[in-house]
């Protein structure tokens, strides 16, 4: 349920209000926008009585919200979430923030030469896995614990701020100082893991998992937003589908969708989506030109010999062309899709 309050409510009345909430046992959440300020209730709700809330004096409206989702839910948060990194770099609301490196940590070498490519191709994070969840136990697992020092060392080097996958809720003390935690496709329904990301308080990159429905996304950003920590970034990464021409199925109109239904910024992988390198430009720029917050680009400096993902990873030259092309179609970037066509309310 919300309750949406007028522009000149009292802040007396108001915090008298949420009060009498939290004592039903409801938990509150303010949002204040441009145009409205809105509570988000929590909690059991059915024995509201609207009636007795339309009836104050600061309230201009109340809605029961349907979805399942509720902190994930743009009903709740009328405007984009935007999440700052270490760095000052910015996604969400307008910002554009791309995530580039190697599917996997291999080496010292490795890593930084990839990170300084990224950075000055204009990459704002790096991605790189430590711990890597690989379909066959014989295939190469992550350099674990020696993958998040090299990690480091690179943001040492470059200053980008790092990117990587948990996937284990036990690795959480190795994740200290990393500065976003992924969970990867698998993991999206891992509910214990989720919950406990909730209880942080730095940015989560979700992925969707292969056969998840959007609806199931935003349920699971909603586990760890019910724990406390607001920072959760949503990335598309593709799903599995009857098509065998690419590695899953990359769906534009997620993004669109996404935006519509939440105030979380959107990433899109098209690196997992695809599965082929060539394939990846063209569908990043689409993604830029749906109105997507930023990417995630697997990138290598000897795809070849990669460990894992070699046939999907750019090189840097590559890279650098295609986020040439990203700057230029950004401007273009359609995001009226957010706001309602009915003149005058946007809920
Ligand atoms: C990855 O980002 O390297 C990865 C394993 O991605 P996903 O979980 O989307 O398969
Ligand atoms: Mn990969």
């Amino acid at each position: 349920m919300i309750v949406i309050l007028k522009k000149n409510a009292e802040p007396q009345q108001v915090e008298l209000f949420t009060n009498w909430l939290h004592n039903m046992g409801l938990e509150t959440h303010m949002s204040v926008g441009e145009n409205h300020t809105i509570v988000g209730l929590v909690g059991d709700t059915s024995r509201v009585d609207i009636e007795s809330i339309l009836a104050l004096d600061i309230v201009e409206m109340v809605r029961r919200i349907q979805e399942p989702y509720k902190n994930a839910n743009r009903k709740f948060h009328e405007e984009d979430t935007v999440i700052t990194l270490c760095s000052g770099a910015k996604i969400g609301g307008g910002h554009f923030l791309v995530m580039a490196g190697p599917c996997s940590v291999e080496t010292e070498e490795q890593i930084i030469s990839v990170a300084q490519s990224v950075k000055a191709a204009g990459a704002q994070a790096l991605r790189g896995g430590a711990f890597k969840p690989r379909t066959s136990p014989y295939a190469f697992q992550g350099l674990h614990e020696e993958g998040i020092r090299l990690l480091l060392e690179a943001k040492k080097v470059t200053g980008l701020p790092i990117v990587t996958e948990i996937m284990d809720a036990q690795h959480l003390p190795l994740f200290e100082d990393i500065d976003v935690i992924q969970v990867g496709a698998r993991n999206m329904q891992n509910f214990e893991l989720l919950k406990q990301l909730g209880k942080l308080h730095k940015p989560v990159l979700l992925k969707r998992g292969l056969c998840n429905t959007l609806q199931e996304l935003l349920m699971s950003a909603e586990y760890i937003m019910a724990g406390g920590n607001s920072q959760v970034i949503l990335c598309e990464r593709g799903i599995r589908t009857f098509e065998t021409a690419t590695r899953n199925t990359m769906d534009l109109s997620v993004i669109p969708v996404l935006h519509q239904l939440s105030h979380l910024p959107v990433v899109v992988d098209p690196s997992h989506a695809t599965g082929r390198y060539e394939l990846v430009p063209p569908m990043a720029l689409g993604a830029a030109a749906c109105g997507a917050d930023g990417l995630m680009i697997e990138v290598h400096n000897d795809p070849e010999h990669a460990l894992c993902d070699g046939p999907q990873s750019l090189r840097p030259e590559k890279f650098a062309d295609m986020m040439e092309k990203v700057r230029a179609i950004r401007p273009y970037a359609d995001r009226s899709f957010t706001t309602s066509q009915d003149a005058g309310s946007s809920l």
